[in-house]
């Protein structure tokens, strides 16, 4: 090795020794502290890859959890679908489980991306950003509605990857292991009777543009979502350990499973066949269905799992309504408290709620909408009146002020 004390200088920009206080030798020559950093500071934008800076978030899985405790925190804020949250833990669990495991034969874990069947407002979305958030992982939910295939006006494929970099201020590295929700899948079904389906051909082109996404590829992403620039710079995502949770509400498919149930019951012993529960007809669904209503085999054959949520009944709504941690009206009572009034609503109350998210098909989100309805009177005259220190809703009360609101705008809805 050369001696220093021979004039070294900065291959980059000149600097000798004297000037700089570094010199890092190379093969063919030096490079300064300056230089050095500079060149660091080019690296981390060309990637876009941000080093977290302190206070930044880390995204860390983890370390051993097992399938139950993944249920056991998803029963504090999902009540009920129990039979959606076991699907659920599990193929999280398998998932984050292989990428974990370096592959040391030829058994390769498969990837278990998710399909959600059920109602809208049964909690399909929440399941996958509880998910996501007791995994600290990135998270970005994306309507499949907006999606379509290269060439017609919409979002490029590609684009759902952007929103799951910018949820993650574009760190690659954590994106790479995060979770996309992608609702309403069954938009974008081929053809069939289902009434919502308008645009059949640009569906099933979607479908495909998916396939290799789902399936786990390397994508040229373009940052800023949309259609892809030829000047935009485009970061590359594998998304092999993406783990993908579509949602649909799938309505009308009810006839294609019933259907096919009842073919299956002529062929055999009808007496001793098990009652099918027409009330939760989802809960039989297979790949089979979906195909008939109209998702392409290819796509069915990436989403392994598939699993569906419970209609919500009135004792559910209730139980929405009270008790997970973030529930309806522990938050009411907190902004009560905040005035500095106890906020008190009775059972007759609650059950008239739950009634009505029923009757207006709203699921739980409808409780949400009739609750504000109901409390805003209240929370529009109370902070100015410092007499009061305790509030009551009961059944008259919540009945008056839901049968003045625009009532009819939420059946609508
Ligand atoms: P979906 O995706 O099935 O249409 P969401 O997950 O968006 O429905 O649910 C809408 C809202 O209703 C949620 O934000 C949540 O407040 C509430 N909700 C729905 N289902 C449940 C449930 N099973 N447990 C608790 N809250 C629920």
């Amino acid at each position: 090795m050369k001696s220093i004390e021979e004039n070294f200088r900065c291959s980059f920009c000149g600097r000798d020794k004297t000037e700089a206080l570094i010199l890092i030798a190379g093969i063919e020559g030096h490079i300064c502290e300056v230089c050095a950093e500079q060149a660091y500071d080019i690296v981390r934008e060309e990637l876009h890859d941000k080093v977290p800076s302190v206070g930044d978030r880390k995204f860390t899985l983890p370390e051993n959890i097992t399938p139950k405790e993944i249920k056991e925190y998803l029963d504090q804020y999902v009540i009920g679908q129990d039979e959606a949250k076991k699907f659920l833990s599990v193929a999280v669990y398998n998932h984050y489980k292989r990428l974990r495991q370096p592959s040391i034969d030829d058994v390769e874990i498969e990837k278990s991306n998710i399909l959600l069947v059920g109602e809208t407002g049964t909690g399909k979305t929440m399941l996958a950003k509880t998910i996501a958030r007791f995994l600290d992982v990135p998270f970005t939910i994306v309507d499949a509605t907006v999606l379509t295939e290269a060439g017609y006006v919409g979002e490029d494929v590609e684009s759902m990857l952007s929103r799951l970099l910018q949820a993650c201020d574009y760190d690659v590295v954590a994106a790479e292991k995060g979770i996309v929700y992608i609702d309403e899948i069954d938009k974008i079904a081929r053809k069939g009777d289902n009434p919502s389906i308008t645009r059949d051909v640009s569906g099933e082109g979607v479908q495909q543009a998916m396939l290799k996404i789902l399936e786990g590829t390397h994508v040229n992403v373009p940052p800023q979502g949309g259609r892809k620039h030829p000047e935009q710079k485009l970061i590359k995502v594998n998304t092999e350990n993406i783990l993908f949770i579509c949602g649909g509400a799938f309505v009308g498919m009810e006839k294609h499973i019933a259907n096919r149930l009842n073919t299956n019951v002529i062929g055999y012993h009808t007496e001793n066949e098990e009652r099918i529960d027409t009330d939760n007809i989802f809960q039989y669904v297979t790949a089979q269905d979906l195909k008939a209503f109209g998702l392409i085999p290819e796509l069915i054959g990436r989403l392994p799992v598939i699993t569906y949520l419970e209609p919500l009944d009135k004792e559910i709504l209730i139980r929405i309504m009270t008790e997970p941690k973030n529930a309806l009206l522990k938050q009411y009572k907190r902004i009560f408290e905040l005035e500095g009034i106890e906020l008190h609503m009775t059972q007759g109350a609650i059950e008239f709620i739950a009634e009505k998210a029923i009757e207006y098909k709203l699921g739980a989100r409808g409780l949400r909408s009739i609750c504000e309805a109901i409390m805003t009177d209240a929370m529009f005259e109370l902070p100015s009146d410092n007499t009061t220190k305790k509030f009551e809703v009961d059944l008259r009360y919540a009945r008056e002020k839901l049968s003045r609101s625009k009532l009819k705008t939420l059946k609508a809805a």
